[in-house]
């Protein structure tokens, strides 16, 4: 196997000892509503946090913060120990912070080969297509397979292999994987899950979002939970064991988020309209 180095740009004025990303009491409301109450956590380079709790719990909420797609009410977020709060996502993405694509963002029309040309010859240039190609089709044999099919024509799965072959190729500093096994089948969801353990060998850090919690406790060095839009637990995954059931309603035996209980996952309406107080 090819090793990939992660694309690498720091900030400014960036530390060597900083976290990567870090979130220092963030907050966050759509509307009247809110949504995450200071939240905080950081993400050493190289290191794998799994941001785990049951529906509803701000999860989403926090890995776009942390991407730039939602500017938080208060609190900041870092790269590298500057701080980077309210800056538009493709300047994180410039230093070396994406968001892994969500669902089948793929051309119908297009084949699956012409879909990844697109990416890859404005990532590697006319010459880099190739060795990017080959790199694809090693990470996913099944896309190779089907290089010349239309990408409309791909199964719901293969259409997310194709979103992700395009990410991972070129792998970022940072990868915050939200849901990324949503709706696939089980063979798939290893399939990604092999990728994302490749991706980190190389070198990328990972913010992952997971229902499979047993998937994403088996990658990360760091858990942190949410309940009800704040922070209930923080540590090594090592750390949670037994925890997981108790600190996540609706986390069933096998690892697998089940119906969340009653009351959890429930917004807060704000006492006086404004978002920037701590839950009642
Ligand atoms: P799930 O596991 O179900 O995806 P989550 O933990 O990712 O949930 P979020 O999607 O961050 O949770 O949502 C946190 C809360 O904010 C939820 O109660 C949700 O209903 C609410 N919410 C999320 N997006 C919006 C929005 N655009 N407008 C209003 N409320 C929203």
């Amino acid at each position: 196997m090819t090793a990939v180095e992660p694309k690498s740009s720091p900030p400014r004025g960036a530390s060597d000892t900083a976290p990567l990303l870090e979130l220092r009491n963030v907050y966050a409301a759509y509307g009247p509503f809110r949504a995450v109450f200071d939240v905080s956590l950081s993400i050493a380079p190289g290191s794998v946090v799994a941001l785990l709790g049951s529906n509803g719990a701000g999860k989403t909420t926090i890995a776009r913060i942390a991407s730039g797609l939602l500017k938080p009410t208060r609190g900041q977020v870092f790269v590298d120990g500057v701080d980077v709060t309210g800056i538009r996502t493709f300047r994180l993405t410039r230093l070396g912070v994406t968001h892994a694509p969500e669902g089948r963002s793929v051309f119908a029309s297009l084949t699956v080969e012409e879909n990844l040309t697109l990416v890859f010859r404005q990532e590697a240039g006319r010459k880099g297509v190739q060795a990017s190609l080959d790199r694809a089709f090693e990470l996913f044999p099944r896309l190779g397979e089907r290089r010349n099919q239309n990408a409309g024509s791909l199964s719901g799965g293969e259409q997310r292999m194709l979103s992700l072959a395009r990410v991972m190729v070129h792998p970022p500093r940072l990868l915050i994987a939200d849901e990324l096994s949503l709706g696939l089948a089980p063979i798939v969801v290893d399939e990604v899950y092999r990728t994302l353990e490749k991706i980190r060998d190389s070198g990328t850090s990972l913010l992952i979002v997971e229902q499979h919690v047993h998937h994403a406790l088996a990658l990360a060095d760091q858990v942190v939970v949410l309940t009800k839009g704040q922070v209930s637990f923080d540590g090594p995954a090592d750390d949670l064991g037994d925890l997981a059931a108790r600190l996540m309603p609706g986390v069933a035996s096998d690892g697998q988020l089940v119906e969340p209980a009653a009351g959890v996952g429930i917004l807060t309406p704000e006492p006086n309209g404004s978002a920037d107080h701590p839950p009642t």
